[in-house]
């Protein structure tokens, strides 16, 4: 049987159509716009089918709708070198439940955060479409990072042929166990720069990049051409989307919920590629309700599921979730567009006001078609108390990004008395910020040094230190460029001499 292939369109023209592969070789589009499928498949499965795969296989049901033109041969290729032995565990995202609550697992790949679950599988997703679509260039990889992405995308493209990978970080914007992991990183084609801006900063000079037609055109001629890592890209976006798939069918399997039994996802967010992939579950029908976007004190989408307005025009404050910490939330123009009813045009007026002005407003159609959404938001001392109450409760340690949504969590139960289960995305492993976990559980661990910390995590919780720490107990810095945010295109242009 023939498959019907799946277009992508720009969120900003009606022009460009392409197929998943070139999409994702591309990143982004020429008019600066992101991809999107122009409808979302749904699940072919049945939840009793999918509740007896494995995670390879229920990636398979789920990745091969959105990515058409991959071969099966292609696909599970890139699926099984994704998603094997760099998993400390075979089940791939695990299940806790705590207080209540059920916690998705998604920090047991190579640099224990979430974007493992994508940047595991980006690599292979990229190189395949390089050669389906007969690129000669050596594909660049350009990213900008709060501190995860970073790590997960030098990981992941490591060595691999035909690639080179470039970094940008806020050098006074990450914690110090995930700035140690990115200096240290091995591999040949692997550069780590940070920049003295923050995060924003750091993404609007690789948007830039990307845009500057006469950098790709110099580039071309060099036989370089740039690919985006970041969650924009549609080959990040739909790896994320297999587990809220899984994690539905696991809760099925185990008994936890009845057939068709619809529950809710809470997911610590940033950029808002993550819960973007819940919706998409959803939409593949999958029987989630409601999706709770949960902030931290820079609750810039709290306030725009609140009032309709995203306002970027706010202090930037640093916290101790600084992978949450972010103001222009990149993903949300494929929610922005969907709800514009597919309008490129609508889109554009308001991505436009976002860059002129720092804002926009949706209309009340718009807002009206935001049903399955809920902002939340935990400030600094909610965090640290949830860490600590959840411990202390439970014997269980969650990381600063989760604490943020168990928080909104909690704070959403107690006010709706809403018993839906829920599904909280634990996205960090609580040793990648040891410091603020452990002082939010105990002040008497400020005193110790980071490594220290680890070790009394570990005797705390009753788990064994991951292998991503151990390794850089002792590794050496490998990269140690600063360059100020203006000077990032020098940067880049130095690496590749060009
Ligand atoms: C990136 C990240 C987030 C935010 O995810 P988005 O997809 O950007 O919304 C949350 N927690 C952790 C630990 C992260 O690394």
């Amino acid at each position: 049987m023939k498959k019907m292939n799946l277009i992508y369109k720009s969120t900003r023209s009606n022009n460009e159509t392409v197929t998943a592969s070139e999409a994702i070789l591309k990143g982004l589009a020429d008019d600066g716009g992101l991809f999107v499928p122009t409808s979302i498949p749904k699940l072919e499965k049945s939840m009793e089918k999918l509740a007896n795969m494995s995670y390879a296989e229920v990636a398979y049901e789920v990745m091969r709708l959105f990515l058409t033109d991959f071969t099966e041969e292609e696909l599970k290729s890139c699926i099984d070198k994704a998603y094997d032995s760099k998993f400390d565990t075979e089940e791939i995202a695990p299940i806790v439940k705590a207080n209540g609550a059920y916690y998705l697992e998604l920090f047991h790949g190579a640099t224990i955060a979430f974007k493992d679950m994508a940047l595991s599988i980006l690599p292979h997703l990229l190189t395949t479409s390089a050669k389906k679509n007969n690129v000669k260039n050596e594909i660049v990889i350009l990213t900008a990072t709060s501190g995860d992405t970073g790590k997960a995308a030098l990981a992941g493209f490591a060595d691999v042929e035909g690639t080179k990978i470039i970094v940008f970080y806020p050098k006074h914007g990450v914690s110090p166990i995930q700035e140690k992991q990115m200096v240290t990183q091995k591999g040949d084609n692997t550069y780590v720069i940070g920049i003295t801006g923050n995060f924003d900063d750091a993404q609007t000079g690789v948007k830039n990049m990307f845009n500057d037609k006469e950098l790709a055109k110099t580039m071309n001629d060099k036989g370089y051409q740039f690919s985006s890592a970041n969650s924009i890209n549609i080959g990040r976006l739909v790896p994320q989307v297999v587990y809220y798939v899984y994690a539905y069918s696991r809760l099925y399997k185990n008994g936890e919920i009845a057939k068709g039994e619809k529950i809710n996802a809470v997911v610590p967010t940033g950029n808002f590629g993550n819960i973007l992939a819940a919706y998409y579950a959803k939409l593949m029908g999958v029987p989630y309700d409601k999706l709770i976007c949960a902030s931290n004190d820079n609750k810039v989408l709290y306030d725009f599921f609140e009032t309709g307005v995203y306002d970027r025009n706010r202090e930037f404050i640093l916290t101790s979730s600084p992978s949450m910490d972010i103001l222009i939330s990149s993903n949300l123009e494929r929610l922005i567009y969907k709800i514009a009813d597919n309008s490129a045009e609508m889109n554009s007026n308001l991505m436009n006001g976002l860059k002129t002005e720092g804002n926009y407003k949706i209309t009340d159609n718009m807002r009206g078609q935001l049903d399955s959404f809920l902002g939340g938001y935990a400030d600094e001392a909610k965090t640290k108390q949830t860490i600590r109450d959840i411990y202390e409760q439970t014997g269980y340690v969650i990381d600063t990004h989760t604490a943020v949504a168990a928080s909104v969590y909690h704070d959403y139960v107690a006010s709706t008395k809403d018993e839906t289960k829920s599904i909280i995305a634990s996205t960090a492993s609580p040793y990648k910020f040891t410091r603020s976990v452990m002082n939010a559980i105990d002040e008497k661990y400020d005193s110790m040094t980071d490594f220290e910390l680890v070790d009394e995590l570990s005797k705390l919780s009753n788990t064994e230190v991951p292998q991503a720490i151990e390794e850089i107990r002792s590794a050496k810095v490998l990269h140690d460029t600063v360059c100020e945010t203006e000077k990032m295109k020098d940067s880049v242009e130095k690496i590749l001499g060009i």
